[in-house]
């Protein structure tokens, strides 16, 4: 199938996202800003950004019908799930131009792939095992455990994944997960986490945002920080440029992020990537001069991509659910008045109808002229919000 370069698009241009959550939905921020018309596909009436889009497509990613109807609409096409089944993408590049291409959106699907790509451009990734089937199960080494069961596909937020320690807790874990293929894991010894976006243009030029450090709770990100030397220089520039290859060798047009451990020996190993914008490249939208969205336009509609600064020390707090019911089990909205009050306090909803445990909200960022005001200030915040 033949498929569509990207090219210049000016502002005026129609485009398009295939999913309506909230990175959608900043997507189309972005582009709007910039005069550019927005579509989304996706089968909810409700989606955070189908309801703040130009047009708005209610169908199954997968739906013919719907998707050939965006390509009628838009002038190019990207994606801000990433489950969107890259069958949908290709489908689609026959139509119009789509970045990321669904190659590369296939690589970061499926955890098998993604770490056989990671071993092919030379970055160091966690020791790991490819299961299945049983006989695959019955030779693992021992040498991986305990280590983390992750099922290959459809996992985000912690889902998908069971700790195990021995031999029968990982046969446990694999017909638990339904015997689907996945990859076993060792556990590792982490210092931090931290990511870096990159931004790679269909002239294969890369910029990238400041490395971030980012806290997890219960498998779902709850903070980043981001601030000259919150990493140690050197491994920071170890971590762009481990992203710049990973981005290079998949050929990537879009935004990417790519998520690393810093292990207590002080080794760097990534651990997995998002071929989107990505919650920890938030603090972008008020602490850098360009935002993660912003670049998505930029490299969808081929425009000069600019390497990005950061202006303002950096706190992300992610708004969950259950920010709601600190009060007990009926609904109710937490203090933003409070909130904004505080200096450099940036309240970003999503527009979500309800509320519920886990589920994200929004978020806020919080920019300081010094790490120390914005953590001092992100402290203030939490104490508000309970
Ligand atoms: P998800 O797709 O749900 O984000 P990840 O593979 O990033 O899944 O795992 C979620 C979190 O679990 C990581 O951010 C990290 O805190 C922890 N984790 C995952 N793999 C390992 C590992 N091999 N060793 C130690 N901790 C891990
Ligand atoms: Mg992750």
């Amino acid at each position: 199938m033949s498929t569509h370069p990207i090219h210049l698009l000016p502002p005026g241009a129609t485009l398009g996202v295939l999913g309506g959550g909230q990175l959608g939905r900043m997507f189309a921020h972005a582009a709007q800003a910039m005069g550019y018309f927005t579509a989304v596909l996706d089968a909810d009436a409700d989606s955070p950004a189908g309801r703040i889009s130009h047009h708005h497509i209610r169908t199954a990613y997968d739906d013919p019908d719907g998707l050939a109807q965006l390509a009628s609409l838009c002038d190019a096409v990207t994606t801000e799930f990433e489950n969107v089944p890259a069958v949908a993408l290709a489908a689609l590049a026959g139509q119009c131009p789509v970045a990321p291409a669904a190659r590369a959106v296939a690589v970061a699907q499926d955890r098998a792939q993604e770490k056989a790509h990671f071993v092919a451009c030379g970055v160091p990734c966690a020791p790991h095992a490819v299961i299945e089937t049983a006989e695959q199960l019955a030779a693992v080494p021992t040498s991986l455990l305990p280590g983390i069961l992750k099922t290959a596909r459809l996992g985000y937020d912690g889902k998908g994944q069971v700790r195990v320690q021995t031999a029968a807790e990982l046969a446990a874990a694999w017909v638990q997960l339904g015997r689907v293929p996945c990859v076993l894991e060792q556990m590792l010894p982490l210092a931090f986490e931290c990511s870096v976006i990159v931004a790679r243009g269909h002239d294969g030029a890369t910029v990238h945002l400041p490395v971030q450090r980012n806290l997890h709770r219960d498998g779902i990100l709850a903070v980043t920080e981001v601030h000259e030397g919150n990493v140690p220089p050197a491994l920071a520039s170890q971590a762009v440029e481990a992203a710049i290859s990973i981005a290079n060798g998949l050929l990537y047009v879009g935004v990417l992020c790519v998520e690393f451990f810093v292990l207590q020996d002080g080794r760097l190993v990534v651990n997995e990537i998002a071929p989107r914008p990505h919650n920890s490249g938030h603090y972008s939208q008020n602490a850098c001069d360009v935002s993660q969205f912003e670049l998505q336009v930029r490299t969808m509609a081929g425009l000069p991509l600019v390497q990005p600064r950061l202006h303002s020390a950096a706190v992300m707090l992610n708004l969950l659910g259950d920010l709601w019911f600190t009060q007990g089990d009926t609904a109710q909205t937490p203090p933003w008045e409070a909130v904004l009050q505080l200096p450099g306090a940036h309240l970003h909803l999503y527009g979500k109808s309800a509320a519920k445990h886990g589920r994200k909200m929004g978020h806020l960022n919080i920019t300081a002229a010094t790490p120390e005001a914005a953590r001092a200030t992100a402290l203030q915040a939490a104490a508000l919000l309970g």
